[in-house]
């Protein structure tokens, strides 16, 4: 299944640099492809206030809900405050969650969006305003009883918000595969962090992700992953800073995909950034992952 919310649109002023319009190219261009029947595409349930409130802190979600946030609190995260932003957030932390609960009955499951991992328990920053992925592991453990969870998080910018909502909790294992010098400038300690040089190319990268996902894969024995397959690690992103090509952007979909089948891990895929100069390449790397995972499974997807 594919969970989207592409229909919930952001009013964003003129000339804003976040390219909200993938949402509905990426839909449509896995439309078009012919892989999956129209049934497969779903809208997600918002997220409920006990959903959010077990990763966030209810005050903050109160004062999302009445726009009671000051203007440096809402220039962090990016994003001018409007009800339609806050039911788009509800909406993609619903996707991530239904992918969830989708991917432990048919082994895998996509949020055409999601991925804000910098959204912090009371604060939000970078684009993220509530964390999708620490919503949706709190609700399998708390919904589906799972006692381990892991969150794979391969976008080129540190999941600070993610480590740190997670941290000393060892019930759910974050690891991050990210550049050392991109943004958050400040990071915060993930239970695995993998920090890249700028300029890292496609088989450095996939040495290093090799190395990392097995080590996360055996610490955490997780009943089920979160994997964020940001396309920000992209050499033509404008805030990638690292050289991984479309084919190497493959590979690493492929390993953590075929990893995760071949040892029996459900996996929720949430897409995460993406800001190529070209928002064709943005979409298609995002297509391309999702499709990836559609192969490895294609025997249990309509
Ligand atoms: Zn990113």
């Amino acid at each position: 299944m594919l969970y989207y919310a592409d229909h919930f649109t952001l009013p964003l002023p003129e000339g804003h640099r976040f390219p909200m319009a993938k949402y509905a190219r990426l839909r449509d261009r896995l439309r078009a492809s012919g892989m999956f029947a129209p049934e497969a595409f779903r809208v997600p349930e918002a997220a409920s206030d006990v959903e959010i409130t077990r990763a966030h802190c209810p005050r903050y979600l109160e004062r999302m809900e009445l726009g009671a946030m000051s203007h440096a609190e809402m220039k962090a995260i990016g994003f001018p405050w409007s009800r339609a932003m806050v039911e788009r957030s509800r909406r993609s932390s619903g996707a991530t969650l239904a992918a969830c609960r989708e991917a432990l009955c048919n082994g895998w499951a996509a949020n055409l969006a999601g991925g804000t991992h910098h959204a912090f328990r009371d604060r939000g920053e970078g684009y993220c305003v509530f964390n999708d992925a620490a919503i949706a592991a709190r609700a399998m453990q708390a919904q589906a009883g799972l006692s381990r969870v892991a969150i794979l998080d391969c976008d080129v910018h540190q999941g600070n918000g993610t480590a740190s909502i997670f941290a000393g909790d060892d019930s759910v294992f974050t690891f991050s595969i990210h550049g050392a010098k991109n943004f958050p400038f400040d990071k915060q300690k993930s239970d695995l962090d993998i920090e890249l040089a700028d300029g890292t190319g496609d088989d450095e990268y996939l040495r290093h992700l090799e190395r990392g996902l097995g080590e996360a894969l055996e610490r955490s024995r997780p009943q089920l992953a979160i994997y964020l397959a940001g396309a920000d690690p992209y050499e033509d992103d404008r805030l990638g800073r690292l050289k991984l090509t479309k084919a190497g952007l493959a590979r690493r979909d492929r390993h953590v995909l075929a990893t995760l089948r071949e040892r029996g891990i459900p996996v929720a895929i949430a897409m995460a950034g993406g800001y190529g100069r070209n928002l064709d390449d943005t979409v298609e790397i995002h297509a391309t992952t999702v499709l990836a995972a559609r192969d490895l499974w294609h025997h249990s997807i309509p």
